[in-house]
């Protein structure tokens, strides 16, 4: 067994109360109260362990959480620079801990939140930690701590630029995929069609009607049509709504569409279709409004690289480590688009984000702290 292994073997039962008490501070996105309650344990606990950073900044919003940096200074000579980014929100709504609290069952921990992303959090420290205590060159750190990651980030995304551009590579202690970390992400946009149409009695005089909900159906239509599978292009209009009465001509429609590409020519592609969308009935009119809310991560050759340091790591450590490519964006792709090395899926080993069932795998804790610690080192020139 390697010595990181043997360090965190020790600390188990330390990081299992860790990320326990982590997981009772409940952070939902939309709570600025307990998001800086939240942020408040956070950074006491960052310091409990590694004490005090370099530098620690707290950019205070008036409806997001918190955005902390903390920088972490080079040990022992190293000269390497990264960023690496965790959010501490979470989907989960306040309360959700009294029918749903912490519980450990053999390996597995489960409660609101565990697997995205505060096990992510918790195992990057215990690395950092145990890359500190390895006595060996260490590289400047640069922790963003993001509390609007679950809705898009988007007080933190200026801060999260700032602090990557600054760093040689960038480590998102996200949960990974099956075990996998995550060198490649699609680019989401999120858009609504709004359709108005014209209204009258559906009975007297449907010739003066224009039906909204038969235009925004057309739209469905056309968006799902072009989705490409094979080009990696998902299109999903989740949520339509419209009309008044059944007897009543619908006079407004809408639907709410996701769409997830993996290059900028199939985000393009999309745009050109939202933007040509024209009615079928000219009286009525369509109205496109949102955006692409994060860019597509390729799997670049520095992306790549990072992955190949981390799988030495982990054959080092006795166990293989596969990459995948994701569907689901990350604080990664806004690092991603700016030209920067990017290695996601650092965080948890489990299961279930988003979903009731979420859990996490004590002893993929210790393995992938041992792992962030190898490579922090390995990242230190
Ligand atoms: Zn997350």
């Amino acid at each position: 067994m390697s010595d990181e292994n043997v360090t965190l073997e020790t600390a188990r039962e330390t990081m299992v109360a860790d990320l326990t008490a982590y997981i009772e501070q409940e952070t939902p996105s939309d709570d600025l109260e307990l998001l800086r309650r939240g942020f408040d344990w956070v950074q006491d606990f960052l310091e409990s362990r590694l004490g005090a950073p370099e530098m620690s900044e707290r950019h205070e919003d008036d409806v997001h959480g918190p955005v902390g940096v903390n920088v972490y200074g080079a040990r022992n000579g190293a000269t390497g620079n990264v960023a690496v980014l965790c959010h501490y929100d979470t989907v989960w709504p306040a309360g959700t801990l009294s029918n749903w609290p912490v519980t450990i069952e053999g390996d597995r921990l489960t409660g609101p939140g565990c697997f995205d992303m505060k096990a992510g959090l918790v195992q990057f420290v215990w690395g950092l930690k145990t890359a500190y205590e390895s006595g060996l060159p260490v590289p400047r750190v640069s922790l963003v701590l993001n509390g609007d990651e679950e809705i898009g980030s988007p007080a933190s995304r200026p801060i999260i630029e700032q602090v990557a551009r600054e760093a040689d590579a960038v480590l998102v202690f996200e949960a990974s995929a099956d075990a996998a970390v995550k060198t490649a992400r699609k680019g989401v946009g999120m858009f609504r069609v709004e359709v108005a149409g014209v209204e009258s009695h559906a009975g007297l005089d449907p010739e003066r009607g224009v039906s909204a909900i038969d235009e925004v159906s057309r739209v469905v239509r056309s968006l799902h049509d072009a989705a490409d599978l094979n080009a990696g292009t998902s299109v999903n209009v989740g949520l339509i709504s419209g009309g008044s009465r059944s007897n009543v001509t619908a006079g407004h429609a809408e639907g709410q569409v996701d769409v997830r590409v993996s290059t900028q020519a199939e985000a393009d592609r999309i745009d050109a279709l939202l933007e040509g969308l024209e009615p079928h009935n000219p009286a009525a009119s369509i109205h496109v409004t949102g955006e692409w809310n994060r860019p597509v991560m390729p799997r670049t050759e520095g992306n790549a690289r990072l992955y190949t340091l981390a799988r030495e790591e982990a054959g080092a450590l006795g166990f293989d480590l596969a990459e995948i490519s994701v569907g689901g964006a990350s604080d990664g792709n806004f690092a991603s688009a700016l030209g920067l090395p990017v290695l996601d899926g650092l965080g948890a080993v489990g299961e279930g984000a988003h979903a009731r069932h979420e859990w996490v795998s004590v002893d993929g804790m210790v393995q992938r702290a041992a792992l962030a610690a190898r490579m922090l080192l390995r990242l230190a020139q």
